[in-house]
């Protein structure tokens, strides 16, 4: 874009403290910032050259910041919603019966941009993407266009999953691998794509982390001045082997080996005792709280209490599905459902989870929330819809009753990443139809070499 661009007629959303709306306004962006914003007649009149476009019955908000997901999971899709873990002894190990089928780095990288496509379609901009070998499909990943945190991971528990209980087997090699992995993908990574892409450290669970790799991940974090995130209290599983291995909270774990800080994000945080929230929250780290595959395991973490904690409140989708719209609503409902309250959370606060919140916990505070100065990254919701009419609250209409088919454009860094419903750096269709077959090989491959696996109900691996 060379001059600037004014968007104009639209209701904006700014999700500032004081929740301003702007119904009939206008805002105004060059090289990648807001630099106006306000009512129609006013940014108009001082932008009276500018490029316009006319968004009269759609409504600007913030873009969504998932601070935790995997987006090449999507492969699980139909497959692991319905194959979670017991809450209860015995834990016979891991997350899902089922081990995910192998894939070339060619086959991963496309199901990552699958998931990119589902993210940027629900109206997310900003992701933080945590994993091993992300060198793999990073550069896919920045040509999305998406502003991304990428997390590449260590761990040095050697044959074990998540919440599998027994001895921890220590293996040296592993955890050498990993810190030398997250040194050499910040070193290629960080301040990538004019800054678009930033580069954190991942230590992957506890109960899959020795005491030593934990502080070294906590001295590599400061060396490189990075972002830190973990999977924390998961399922319970994983507080089992805790406290065999350790004979302590997964928390108080992590604590005691220096993880603790307001630049870590610990994903899940659902299993948890009052008195972890309370240590998690003291330390002001911001928790990713993942509502929707939460409820698909019968889980639910306390946000009410973890936020009156001091935690930093965030959303993200983990595995499966990308879609953030879902989330915000479902973070919603759960929490009421909980609570037992039909008034709390509002909606109002389930947008700031996930937006300001977000990109505050990825270090970008200028972000996720529209402000003259601030970044432009947001989207721009069709409102003229049965479904978001009458739009007498638009803030409740679209935590209430948006879709993910209701956002139609998307921009990152002042940059277009869908336009009309077309995503413009990604070809949606021959991403889509790939991925459909790469999908249903895969699978296959897994159900031939493994005889001994029980496939779930309904499953069809017919070629298409
Ligand atoms: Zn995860």
């Amino acid at each position: 874009m060379s001059g600037p661009l004014v968007i104009h007629g639209a209701t904006i959303v700014t999700a500032d403290d004081a929740g301003t709306l702007h119904p009939d306004g206008a805002l105004a962006v060059e090289h990648g910032r807001i630099v106006a914003l306000g009512p129609a007649a006013d940014v108009l009149g001082h932008y009276a050259s500018a490029e316009r476009i006319d968004a009269r019955g759609r409504v600007i908000l913030p873009g969504f910041a998932n601070t935790h997901t995997h987006l090449a999971r999507v492969l699980a899709r139909g497959i692991y919603e319905d194959l979670s873990p017991p809450h209860t002894p015995p834990f016979t190990g891991g997350l899902a019966p089922l081990p995910l089928p192998s894939l070339s780095a060619d086959e991963e990288r496309l199901m990552a941009v699958l998931g990119a496509l589902e993210a940027i379609r629900s109206g997310t901009t900003l992701v933080l993407e945590e994993g091993a070998q992300l060198e793999r499909y990073a550069q896919a990943l920045a040509d999305t266009g998406l502003r991304l945190v990428l997390c590449e991971r260590a761990w040095d528990r050697g044959r074990a999953s998540i919440g599998q209980p027994g001895p921890f087997e220590r293996d040296a090699a592993l955890a050498e691998a990993g810190l030398a992995r997250i040194r050499e993908f910040h070193a290629r990574w960080h301040g990538r794509g004019d800054g678009r892409v930033s580069a954190g450290v991942a230590a992957w669970a506890p109960d899959l982390c020795s005491p030593e790799l934990l502080g070294r991940v906590r001295k590599l974090q400061d060396e490189l001045d990075a972002l830190a995130t973990l999977h924390l209290s998961q399922i319970w599983g994983e507080v089992a082997a805790i406290r065999e291995q350790r004979g302590v909270t997964p928390v108080e774990y992590v604590a005691r080996c220096g993880l603790l800080s307001p630049r870590l994000i610990a994903a899940h945080c659902r299993c948890m005792t009052a008195e972890e929230e309370a240590t998690l929250g003291a330390s002001g780290a911001a928790v990713a709280i993942n509502p929707a595959i939460a409820a698909r395991r019968g889980l639910a973490a306390r946000i009410d209490e973890l936020e009156r904690a001091g935690c930093l409140v965030t959303l993200g989708t983990d595995n499966m599905a990308e879609d953030m719209m879902e989330v915000v609503r479902t973070a919603m409902f759960m929490e009421r459902v909980r609570r037992a309250d039909g008034r709390q959370p509002t909606p109002e606060q389930a947008l700031t989870w996930a937006t300001r919140n977000g990109y505050r916990a990825l270090g970008i505070p200028d972000g996720g929330w529209l402000a003259p100065g601030n970044r432009a990254d947001f989207i721009v919701v069709d409102f003229r819809r049965p479904h978001l009419t009458p739009a007498l609250r638009p803030v409740s209409c679209f935590v209430h009753q948006g879709q993910a088919g209701d956002v139609e454009s998307v921009m990152v860094d002042g940059r277009w990443l869908m336009r009309d419903r077309r995503v413009l750096t990604l070809d949606e269709p021959a991403i889509v139809a790939e991925a459909e077959r790469v999908a249903r090989a895969a699978w296959t491959r897994l159900f031939a070499e493994r005889p001994d696996l029980k496939a779930p109900p309904g499953l069809d691996l017919s070629p298409r």
